[in-house]
Order: structure tokens, then sequence, then C-alpha cells
């Protein structure tokens, strides 16, 4: 039983190993891939709740190992943050998002950004610089952020907001409702939007009491100056529930996937009177 003990515990520690390997090397290979611009980046359709026409669109990473693997961004965001590679990866997708702006005059953009980036004291003017350099007006840029750095460090993140504000960039509560946010007292730091995440929405659909919280999340954002994008939607009695609670912004798969910049120009295409 010793022998056997003593099996197991050098096989987990041999797979711990190649864990490490493995993950050092998907490192070096996602350093690489920044480093050559090999980021994709696709946008998703957002849609006013009313009429159902686009007015944004979200830019969301996407990176193909060895051009070929695709790796979740769920996967390759938070090893970029661990690695310091955020610091190269959001500035790449911030620069491609907004060039792709340039093209869709009227129409929204939102970046993702990581808290990492928040932390990092060049952020905000580097991310003005890029949207000045990319020639587009810096209040069609919505740049999304979860609650986290606003929860640990709320002065610091306070400033980079504000500076970011005074630039003329909005700023979204990303993610709400995923996390132990407290609206209350993330009420107080303005931020220009809230987008609920889609386990609220999920949540709403199995019971009352999920649909009950989800009105009072809205209602609560809306009457401090928050309008609420919906994101997630999959279906109609979804999209009409989220309108019915006060959502204004409406964004998923029942719009539209995430596309090519390409299939995005064409979606957008005919809503423009030239
Ligand atoms: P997120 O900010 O919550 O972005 C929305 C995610 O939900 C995207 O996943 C999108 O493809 C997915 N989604 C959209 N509509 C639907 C729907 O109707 N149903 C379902 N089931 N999913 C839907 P994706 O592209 O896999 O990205 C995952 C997360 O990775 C994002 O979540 C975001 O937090 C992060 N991310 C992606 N790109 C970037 C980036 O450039 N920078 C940073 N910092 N984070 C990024
Ligand atoms: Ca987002
Ligand atoms: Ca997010
Ligand atoms: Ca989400």
């Amino acid at each position: 039983a010793k022998h056997a003990g003593r099996g197991r515990a050098m096989h987990y520690e041999v797979l711990m190993d190649d864990d490490r390997d493995a993950r050092r090397e998907m490192e070096d290979a996602l350093r690489a891939a920044v480093a050559r611009g090999e980021i994709d980046v696709v946008f998703q359709p957002i849609v006013r709740a009313g009429d159902r026409t686009i007015c944004g669109v979200e830019a969301l990473a996407r990176w193909y190992r060895g051009g070929t693997v695709p790796v979740p961004p769920d996967v390759f965001i938070p090893l970029a943050e661990a690695t310091g590679v955020i610091d190269a990866l959001g500035p790449l997708v911030l620069k491609r998002a907004c060039e792709a702006a340039r093209h869709w005059p009227e129409i929204g953009i939102s970046i993702n950004v990581s808290p990492a980036q928040f932390r990092n004291p060049y952020f905000p003017d580097q991310a003005l610089a890029i949207i000045a350099a990319a020639g587009i007006e810096p209040s069609r840029v919505t740049l999304e952020i979860t609650e986290g750095y606003f929860i640990q460090n709320p002065g610091r993140a306070r400033l980079v907001m504000d500076r970011l504000k005074a630039g003329g960039v909005r700023i979204a509560l990303d993610d709400f409702g995923a996390g132990f946010s407290s609206i209350g007292y993330l009420i107080r730091f303005g931020f220009d939007r809230m987008k609920i995440d889609r386990s609220l929405t999920v949540a709403a659909e199995q019971s009352v009491k999920g649909g009950a919280m989800l009105q009072a999340t809205v209602a609560l954002a809306t009457s401090f100056d928050m309008p609420v994008t919906a994101e997630g939607v999959e279906t109609a009695e979804q999209a009409a529930f989220l309108h019915l609670c006060g959502c204004d912004q409406l964004q998923g798969y029942f719009f539209g996937r995430p596309m090519s910049e390409k299939a995005m120009g064409e979606l957008i295409a005919p809503q423009i009177d030239v």
C-alpha cells in the first residue's frame, strides 16, 4: 500500500511538472503571437432594445495558436494578465478596434480592459493616444471593466477613471452580477453604463426571484443614470423581458455572433444612409 501511495504521489508530481511546462510553452507562444500582431479581433453587434438597430459593437480578442488552434479568451486573457503580456495585448486590441470603428461612423465601439491594465500608470494616456491616432471621437469609445479593481483599490481606480473620462472616453461596468458586486457601493464611481452578465439573464428565466432581481438591478442602475446593456441574449423571450425591465441595449447570439471586421461592415452598411 505504501508503495502504491508513493507511486501515486510521484505520478502527481510529474503531472504538475507537465502542467507547468505546458503553461510555460503557452505563455511563450502567446508572447510571440502578440509581438507579431497575430491576434485577431472580432466584433459582436449591440442593438437598441427598442427598434433593434445596431448602435455599437464589442471587440473580442481571438488567438489561433500556431495559426490554427483556437484558444478561448477565458484561457489566454488570464494568462496574459498573469504574465504581463496584457500590456502589449491590450493596446493591440484597442488599436485594431479603433481602426475598424473608423469605417463605422455613428457606431459605438466597446473594448474590454483588464484590471491589470488599469493598474498600469501609463494606461490612460496610452489609451487616449491610441484613440487619437486612430482618428475617432473618444466619446464613441466605451472601455468595459469589471468591478474587481474598483473594490480592491478604489482610490487609484477612480483616478484612472477620471483621467479617461476627462479624455472623453466612456466607462462601462462589465459583467455585473457575475461576482459579489454591491451595486450600492459601485454606483458612486459614476460609470457611464452597466453591462449585466449573462448569468443574471439566465437566473431571471429560471425563477420568479431571479426575474425580480434582474428588474430591481436595472431599475436601480437606471435611477442612478447608468443605462443598462444586457449581454448573452439568446432568445426572443429574453430580449422582450430585458427590454421590459428597462435595458436600453441588448447583445447576444440572438442578434449576432462575434464576427470578422468584414462581416460586421456588411451588417452595418445597409443601415447607413449615404
Ligand atoms: P465578456 O466581456 O463577458 O464578453 C462577452 C462574452 O460572451 C464573449 O465571449 C462573447 O462571445 C460571449 N457571448 C456573446 N453573446 C453570447 C450569447 O448569446 N450566449 C453566450 N453563451 N455567450 C455569448 P468570448 O469572446 O469567449 O470572451 C470571453 C471573455 O474574455 C470576455 O467576456 C472578456 O471578459 C474576455 N475578453 C475577450 N476579449 C478581450 C480583450 O480584448 N481584452 C480583455 N481584457 N478581455 C477580453
Ligand atoms: Ca465585455
Ligand atoms: Ca469582461
Ligand atoms: Ca460577461
